[in-house]
């Protein structure tokens, strides 16, 4: 095994289940110290019990792996708090966070309850920032840190049901790509899966058969490679299945209309030139989108940039 995790401690949020299970026990298998985080309630994120978590710690201890349970509700910041002060005590660091833990309450968006909507973005987004941002100085001061977030199809292609869910989720893009430009002085390297794999969250939504080829402890190795001492940052990996891809965001060169030109109908009678998938390019921040554009106004208007 090249890829190590010894001295690393590792925290999975949502480990009593599923995909967090599966990293869990991965991570600890290649040396790590993994705090299995996990509160314990129904998919819908209703109920709770410490048993879930209780249950991979000891797979992992029965392993020969070294590992701890915490019931923390990611949303509560008291509680995700205490998990990191134990982890703390007990290890005396924190390397690598997966924000992994997250519910779904799936329908349509008219018969979508404000509450349900709030629920679902308040665990995968605010859970997520919550998690990331209490480990933020331990990770600074160590000058090493990987944090990873769990996205989703759902958020980046859509699929019905999931709107509250989907909105949460393309979230995470937005928040890896401003941490890794935060973190990138500190080592902090940040990442997003997109992952898929059958699971209870997916119970409902997979005929059998497709389940039984989509299972956890593929996906994990990706989560592995992304924590990894030599890992990418600011890369949306997807996997599933043996299946491993990645996902870039880009935009065209597009057009530019000087100001006599700029109207609705001059974007209409352009806009499959500005829709030229050829042009596709990828930015490394949001300066450098508006700079393009910026870039061709001055030149048309005579303006010294700088
Ligand atoms: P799962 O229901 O098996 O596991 C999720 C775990 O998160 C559960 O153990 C649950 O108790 C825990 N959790 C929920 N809310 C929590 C909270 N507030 N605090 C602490 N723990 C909490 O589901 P899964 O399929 O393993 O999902 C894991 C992650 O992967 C989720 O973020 C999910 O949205 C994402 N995901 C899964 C798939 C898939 O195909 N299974 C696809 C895309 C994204």
């Amino acid at each position: 095994m090249t890829i190590r995790f010894d001295d690393r401690v590792v925290i999975v949020t949502g480990a009593g289940n599923g995909l967090g299970r599966s990293h869990a026990l991965q991570f600890a298998e290649r040396g790590a110290k993994v705090v299995v985080n996990d509160f314990g309630g129904a998919a819908d994120g209703t109920g709770g019990s410490s048993e879930p978590a209780e249950k991979v710690v000891a797979e992992i201890a029965a392993a020969g792996g070294e590992a701890l349970a915490h019931g923390a509700d990611v949303t509560n910041v008291a509680q995700v708090d205490d998990m990191i002060a134990k982890a703390i005590e007990k290890w005396g660091r924190i390397d690598i966070l997966v924000n992994n833990a997250g519910i779904l309450r799936d329908a349509s968006f008219q018969k979508t309850s404000p509450e349900d909507f709030e629920a679902v973005v308040r665990v995968h987004l605010l859970g997520s920032a919550i998690c990331a941002h209490a480990v933020w100085p331990h990770m600074k001061e160590a000058g090493f840190g990987r944090i990873i977030l769990t996205a989703s199809t759902s958020g980046v292609y859509g699929n019905f049901g999931q709107s509250g869910y989907g909105a949460a989720k393309t979230a995470m893009i937005g928040l890896m790509n401003v941490l890794t430009i935060e973190g990138a002085k500190y080592g902090i390297h940040v990442n997003t899966l997109i992952p898929g794999a059958a699971t209870r969250m997916t119970e409902d939504l997979l005929p059998p058969a497709i389940r039984e080829v989509m299972q956890p402890s593929a996906v994990s190795p990706l989560v592995l490679f992304m924590a990894s001492d030599d890992g990418p940052s600011r890369a949306i990996l997807a996997a599933g299945s043996g299946g491993y891809a990645r996902t870039y965001i880009l935009e065209t060169e597009g057009i530019y209309l000087p100001p006599e030109e700029q109207t609705p109908d001059a974007i209409a009678a352009r806009f499959d030139e500005l829709s030229d998938k050829s042009t596709l390019h990828e930015y490394e921040d949001g300066s450098g989108e508006f700079m393009k554009f910026v870039g061709k106004a001055a030149a048309h208007l005579g303006v010294k940039l700088g």
